[in-house]
């Protein structure tokens, strides 16, 4: 019987994946020890320290914090092989040699604890050749683990277990990824290339050749195989470039080498003239010179972006050809590829092929269809999977057109019939066996989704911008739902409306959602709206009406409880100061960036981010020392880059909960929210002693030197006046005090200045023209 638990963590190979790995075992906060060859005599753990220190300046980051790097101790496998018997789980990410694997395995046998989970990270070879001449307990050990790059970020894992794993290990090893590591587990069966990249080298693959063979051009090529397919907007030249295109003769020689002859695939594979003369040339993509597209310095000295000519291999200016319309454009698949001439023509080179093959490969590589389009969504962030498009297309439709097409057509295709894959009854998802029958779509225990809920409920209340929805045991989930989940008036009605509801039916309120992020903020086009006509009362009556929501969340008598995720900025980190507690996904990005658009935060944010600030012991005696670090935070426009940085910087509390997986937020929220039901009490409403004038001229000091330095703008310093006036009280000084609603007024009365000053409106207009900040 297996060890339940995982305590420690030994990584073998500190490359880019064993060592992304580690971090990634670190951000769970468990400790691990990291491995690999010795390299230099002089100091023996030089590659694993190497990786660290290589980490530790990578951007994205591997570790979410500066703590989690201090869990990873290095070491190497001459001198430290045996400590992997301290550990419950090892993990082999060594190089991807049979002979180099094998060796080590035999080297693990003898020093490691029978029962001490072993996996292999390998993406090709197969789980049998790796346990051959191994014993029979460490064949019942092993299992592997297939992480996708980058680690921290990735959000699939592909397990395989042999014919003679232990069901006790496998599971004991899902769960901690599952619940530790934060990744989503796709069950997949000891094929060569798993699930996800062979589809996925696949899909690349007859994408290119379609390319080349029909003469579309990189531009056309991703505009329809992009965005109107629900893959990433990149595309598919785009998304070579971000992974390399070095990787694409790669991943060819890994499948062809190890797929049967007769696969579909191994017909399709081929070398491009082209793109091996990219690679010679160091035309890798975004880590080399280059690759399908570049940016390039035109003649007045600006960027310019630049794609290939696949016939010249030329670069020239970067087209948008603007060819999909229509319902095409809007992911109506069957639209897209009988579409007349190109788009037609290039959007059903790429989907026939690629459907009928990731179709072709259940049971075979992945025991169920739900497998094929999970991993094709979180491991190729592919909006709906396979089987999913062949929903939306009619599996008859694609059947007819794939005959007629002489592309294969596979037997779960003819099993379905006209039938769909997926179904729902009686409110629950099901997917189509390959026994013909439909089965539920299971959820681990303790995943909640608000997805799956509205397949069975209706919301309890709704307008154009929130809903909220029932999400049982007597708690409640406000959603925001308009674009980009921004926040206005309607958002405030209902939170108002909902306050009103649970007080007299529920227990206690989350705030969540399963948009890309949690909030973007306010919505700003509606403020410049506001702006442009000078409509100052409007604009003032919904400072308010925020500030007034804000607060009756705060101070209602049941538990609050937000679950931010992804990016929660501006009103969407509001909101979650407001609230009792915080249960937030590991990759939550959370600031106060309100300086960036020229105001300053206007919902209550000044006032909950300095008690967050005065709460810290770290900043001793007297105000001054929080209030210039709250200053620093929102001044500068400082976001997290992660849940634990958010408890660093104060925008969450240390009591305050992270989850590490996304699908697990819901559900962890609301066991938040339960467990404070029983004797609940509002909060007191705080009351600050602040400095005054003389505070804020201290920081205002600090800015103008800024200023003078070039670091910060004109327009910079005139936003941080306002916000030194707020956060040292205004006109109070240190032995009076200063309320809550005081702080409130101030934000106000700061934010109406600024935005009658044009040069906060050019910062509004600008954010929503380009995405960024404009440096005025
Ligand atoms: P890498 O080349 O970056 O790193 C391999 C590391 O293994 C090196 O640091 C090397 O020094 C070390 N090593 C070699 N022999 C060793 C030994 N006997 N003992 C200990 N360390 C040894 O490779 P990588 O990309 O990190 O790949 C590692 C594994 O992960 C491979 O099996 C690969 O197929 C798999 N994988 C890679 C990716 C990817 O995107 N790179 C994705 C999924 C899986």
């Amino acid at each position: 019987m297996a060890d339940k638990s995982i305590n420690k963590v030994c990584v073998i190979g500190a490359g880019i994946m064993g060592a992304g790995i580690a971090a990634q075992v670190a951000n769970a906060g468990v400790p691990v020890l990291l491995l690999d060859i010795v390299r230099d005599e002089d100091n023996r753990n030089s590659i694993a320290e190497g990786a660290v220190a290589k980490m530790l300046k990578t951007d994205p980051a591997p570790f979410m914090g500066k703590r989690a790097a201090k869990l990873v101790e290095t070491g190497n496998i001459d001198d430290h092989l045996d400590r992997v018997a301290e550990c419950e789980w090892v993990i082999e990410a060594i190089i991807e040699r049979l002979d180099i694997k094998q060796e080590l395995y035999a080297k693990l046998e003898k020093v490691r604890k029978p029962g001490t989970a072993v996996s292999s990270n390998t993406s090709t070879i197969p789980l049998v050749q790796l346990v051959d001449g191994r014993s029979d307990q460490f064949k019942q050990d092993f299992l592997i683990t297939h992480f996708f790059n980058p680690p921290r970020y990735m959000r699939l894992i592909e397990i395989v277990a042999g014919p003679k794993s232990d069901p006790d290990t496998v599971a004991k090893v899902s769960d901690f990824v599952d619940r530790q590591l934060g990744k989503s587990v796709v069950n997949a069966e000891d094929s060569p290339g798993f699930i996800a990249n062979r589809v996925g080298t696949f899909w690349i693959q007859a994408a290119v050749n379609a390319a080349f063979d029909q003469g579309i051009s990189v531009e056309e090529a991703d505009e329809i195989g992009g965005r109107p397919m629900g893959v990433p907007k990149t595309g598919i030249f785009g998304l070579v470039d971000l992974i390399g295109v070095d990787l694409i003769p790669h991943l060819k020689n890994s499948l062809t080498s190890t797929l049967s002859k007769d696969d579909p695939y191994q017909a399709i594979a081929r070398n491009e003239p082209l793109i091996d003369q990219m690679i010679e040339e160091g035309y890798t993509g975004r880590k080399g010179k280059g690759g399908f597209y570049r940016l390039n310095k035109g003649a007045d000295g600006s960027r310019v972006k630049e794609a290939k000519d696949l016939k010249s291999g030329e670069y020239r200016a970067a087209a948008r050809p603007g060819l999909v319309r229509g319902r095409a454009a809007k992911g109506d698949l069957a639209a897209l590829i009988e579409a007349e001439g190109k788009v037609g023509a290039y959007a059903w080179a790429v989907l026939g092929p690629t459907l009928s093959y990731a179709a072709s490969i259940v049971p075979e590589a992945t025991k169920t269809v739900v497998g094929v389009d999970d991993a094709m969504k979180l491991g190729y962030n592919w909006k709906i999977g396979p089987f999913e498009m062949i929903d939306r297309i009619g599996a008859g439709k694609l059947r007819e057109k794939l005959a007629a097409s002489d592309i294969p057509v596979p037997a779960i295709l003819e099993q379905v019939g006209d039938g769909t894959f997926y179904r729902v009854e009686n409110g629950k998802r099901r997917y189509f066996g390959t026994d013909g029958a439909y089965h539920d779509v299971d959820r681990p225990e303790g995943v909640l989704l608000l997805e799956d809920i509205k397949l069975s409920s209706k919301p309890l209340l709704k307008n154009g911008s929130a809903a909220l929805w029932d999400v049982g045991d007597g708690v409640v989930a406000l959603e925001f739902t308009a674009k980009m989940n921004a926040l206005d008036e309607q958002v405030m009605k209902l939170i108002q409306k909902s306050i009103a509801l649970v007080k007299s039916d529920y227990k206690a309120l989350v705030v969540y959602n399963e948009g890309s992020n949690f909030s973007a903020g306010a919505n700003l086009g509606l403020a410049l709206f506001a702006l442009n006509i000078a409509a100052w009362s409007e604009v003032e009556k919904s400072i308010k009406g925020g500030q007034d929501a804000y607060k009756a969340l705060k101070y209602a008598p049941f538990p609050v409880v937000s679950a931010p995720f992804g990016m929660a900025l501006g009103g969407g980190c509001e909101i979650c100061l407001n609230s009792d507690a915080v249960q937030a996904y590991a990759e939550t990005y959370i600031g106060l960036v309100e300086a960036g658009v020229g105001i300053v935060p206007g919902w209550g944010g000044c006032g909950e981010m300095l008690t967050r600030q005065l709460e810290n012991p770290r900043h001793g005696q007297g105000p001054m020392p929080a209030v210039s670090k709250c200053f620093e935070i929102i001044s500068t426009a400082t976001v997290a880059k992660s849940a634990s940085e958010a408890k660093d910087l104060g925008f969450l509390r240390r009591s305050d909960g992270i989850t590490m997986n996304r699908d697990r937020l819901l559900h962890d929220a609301k066991v938040r929210a339960l467990a404070m039901v029983d004797g609940y009490e509002a909060p007191e409403k705080p009351e600050f002693r602040l400095p005054g004038p003389t505070g804020a001229a201290a920081l205002k000091l600090a800015v103008e030197s800024f200023r003078i330095q070039g670091l910060a703008t004109p327009h910079d310093e005139t936003v941080a006046a306002e916000l030194a006036h707020i956060l040292t009280g205004g006109s109070t000084d240190i032995t009076e005090t200063v309320t809550e609603a005081q702080m409130l007024e101030l934000e106000v009365e700061s934010t109406m200045r600024l935005v009658r000053n044009p040069k906060s409106q050019a910062r509004v207009e600008h954010m929503l023209e380009t995405g960024k900040p404009l440096r005025n």
